[in-house]
């Protein structure tokens, strides 16, 4: 178990922890820590590549399972996007964006950034059309292509290859 947090995010996070009777182990601290520090929206990979460094025995299997409980726990968040692989951000008040919000979703390389705006959060469903479900999020997710691959897509390709020569 740690004993004092480094960082007042980190203060945060371990106390959210103790008040859900979630263990703080050094592995949670850990990849807590590489997601409050990161406003990428990293996938699981890349959270176990950043802290493979600090804890060379860590698991990928190990990381998921953290995420899980800490995604149950409610101090990490996870965003659909548009493929399979999971991506997260650190979910407490005063950590990574903080509050409640929507996110760009790059259909082409999948980059996602974090979207305020609050018309998008005010945005409600009527209960005519939820079937049932007590909503407890309305998130948007907004698509479309990035500057940095709208300007790959406009630049001429350097890495094309020269036009084989017939023999
Ligand atoms: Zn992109
Ligand atoms: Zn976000």
């Amino acid at each position: 178990l740690v004993a004092t947090p480094r960082r007042p995010d980190e203060a945060a996070f371990i106390a959210h922890c103790r008040a859900r009777g979630l263990a703080v182990t050094e592995q949670r601290l850990a990849i807590f820590a590489a997601l409050a520090a990161s406003r990428t929206h990293p996938s699981a990979e890349q959270i176990f590549l950043a802290v493979r460094e600090k804890l060379p025995n860590l698991s990928l299997a190990t990381v998921y399972k953290n995420l899980e409980a800490l995604r149950a726990a409610g101090a990490v968040g996870d965003v659909n996007t548009l493929h399979e692989q999971g991506r997260y951000e650190s979910a407490l008040p005063g950590t990574g964006a903080g509050t409640p919000h929507h996110h760009l979703v790059c259909v082409s390389c999948k980059k996602v950034l974090d979207l305020q705006d609050d018309r998008f959060d005010a945005l409600r469903v009527s209960a005519r059309l939820t079937q049932g479900f007590e909503v407890r999020a309305v998130r948007v997710q907004v698509e479309g292509v990035c500057p940095d691959c709208r300007a790959r897509a406009k630049a001429p390709s350097r890495s094309r290859k020269p036009i084989s020569r017939r023999r």
